[in-house]
């Protein structure tokens, strides 16, 4: 019996949801009920990626923490498995279930900003566009990934990586306070002083301790910056120049360069489609004019194909995105050293040999205000860690995956360097070995005994998961 079966098994045995249950708690709750015969069941048990096709018993848009409470104690006593979304970008397909209880988050969207002492207080239904347009209206931000419709509640639990990751930090870096409502229903504020040992957890442990309803984050006056696409021919040459010069650059710029056959859009010239090229995205948080100058050595490496590089408003970093766009993908993270012209020729190697639809080697050179927090300050533990390298096919079908599978296994074996590390954001569902490489050093046990004493029974098992060190 898998261990994580055992800890299901400490749970009560009822496994359905009956009528009389579900009155009653619909009853308790404000927010919305959609169960398989509902309208909108469809739409609502849909994640982000394609091929992720499961049927849950109910799904609860909850309206507020004490909707939350309920969705857990239920969870809690009928034993069925409940999955918590935010945003429903897990990689791993983690905020769906077959026949159990999706918690969805997605209306609730309160946000308090206290412009005068640059915090705000978010609910975790946003997502980091919502927020950072929200915020950005005054001139300020907080640093969260690439993608405006990830949500803020799966991305700063797991850490947060992204444009202002060498200027600012990881997001959790800046988070100064939550709420979070446990295993047993009760909501608790957590922050330095108050549960410090959750805080810590909650920083970087996911999703594994319980729900976080609200964010206190604090915010950075980052108003226009030096920022956009830059497509760049992608020759080896290129591909780690680029590496140095974005070590080399002042950390006010935080670079993420996507090495990938370029996709036959608008924007990009006809006789590049299907191209190798670099698709980098550059964000420099500072003067324009110093912004300009960091930027200069990036254009020098080739004749850039395409250059959107410009001052801008910080929150058109994050474009409006298509709704229908549900990819099907195999990927793999990883933390590398260094890419110098070897392995950048494998990488441009194991690109051309992919048959995906799209075969993409991303790169994000880290350093910077992240790596100044002790490895031990939070639960995300990669502080000097230099690269992080994430692989990826993305195709139509879900049954080409087991060809793209063994790509991205053989290609990430042959990146593989001395740090084997992972970042929990970017993991699959890859088992608990791969869960480990998230969590360094003293951090997986220290993870397992914060989890022992919050959530002993591991109701909030459908992440990546620490199972609980048992209690004295
Ligand atoms: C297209 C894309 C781009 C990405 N870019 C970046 C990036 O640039 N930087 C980066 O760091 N990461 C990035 N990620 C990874 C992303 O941060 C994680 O997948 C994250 O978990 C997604 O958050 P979500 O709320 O959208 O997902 P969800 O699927 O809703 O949540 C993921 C998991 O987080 C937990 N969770 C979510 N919300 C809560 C909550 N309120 N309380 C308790 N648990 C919760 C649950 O365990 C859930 O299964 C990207 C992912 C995708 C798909």
């Amino acid at each position: 019996m898998a261990d994580n079966q055992r800890d299901t098994l400490r749970l009560p045995l009822v496994r359905h949801l009956d009528e009389a249950a579900i009155r009653e708690f619909s009853s308790d709750v404000r927010g919305q009920l959609i169960r398989p015969e509902d309208d909108g069941y469809d739409e609502a048990r849909a994640v982000f990626y394609g091929g992720i096709d499961r049927r849950p018993a109910l799904i609860v848009r909850v309206a507020d923490a004490a909707d939350i409470s309920h969705v857990v104690a239920l969870a809690r006593a009928s034993g069925l498995e409940l999955a918590v979304r935010s945003g429903g970008h897990s990689v791993a397909g983690h905020s769906t279930t077959d026949g159990g209880i999706v918690l969805d988050l997605s209306e609730m969207k309160e946000l308090e900003i206290d412009v005068e002492r640059r915090t705000a207080w978010a609910q975790t239904g946003l997502t980091t566009g919502e927020y950072t347009a929200a915020v950005g209206a005054h001139g300020l931000a907080t640093g969260f990934g690439d993608t405006g419709s990830v949500g803020i509640g799966g991305i700063t639990l797991g850490g947060g990586v992204g444009y202002l990751v060498r200027k600012h930090g990881l997001t959790i870096d800046d988070l100064l306070a939550a709420e979070v409502v446990t295993a047993d229903g009760e909501l608790l504020r957590v922050d330095a002083e108050t549960h410090p040992d959750l805080f810590w957890a909650i920083r970087g442990g996911g999703g594994n301790f319980g729900v976080a309803t609200r964010f206190h984050y604090r915010l950075h006056e980052v108003d226009t910056i030096v920022g956009g696409m830059l497509v760049l021919p992608a020759t080896p040459d290129v591909i780690h120049s680029f590496v140095a010069e974005a070590d080399a650059a002042p950390e006010e710029l935080s670079t993420i360069a996507n090495v990938m056959t370029a996709p036959p859009m608008p924007f990009l010239p006809a006789e590049v489609h299907g191209q190798l090229v670099v698709m980098a995205m550059l964000a420099y948080a500072g003067e324009v004019e110093a912004g300009e100058r960091a930027i200069a050595p990036f254009r020098a490496l080739a004749t850039p194909i395409v250059d959107m590089v410009k001052p801008m408003g910080y929150p058109e970093i994050y474009p409006p995105e298509e709704d229908d766009y549900h990819p099907v993908a195999s990927g793999r993270t990883m933390f590398v050293d260094a890419i110098d012209g070897p392995v950048a020729q494998t990488i441009v190697e194991n690109l051309q040999a992919s048959t995906a639809q799209m075969a993409v080697v991303q790169i994000r050179v880290l350093g910077g205000a992240m790596a100044r927090v002790p490895a031990e300050a939070t639960a995300f533990a990669h502080r000097s860690s230099h690269i992080m390298v994430n692989v990826a096919a993305l195709y139509e079908r879900p049954d080409e995956a087991a060809v793209h599978e063994d790509w991205v296994t053989d290609f990430a074996a042959a990146l593989r360097q001395g740090d084997g590390g992972a970042y929990v954001g970017f993991l699959g569902d890859e088992g608990e070995g791969r869960v480990r490489e998230a969590y360094p050093g003293s951090a997986w046990d220290r993870l397992a005994a914060v989890k022992g004493r919050y959530d002993p029974m591991n109701l909030f098992r459908l992440n990546q998961n620490i199972r609980p060190t048992a209690q004295s």
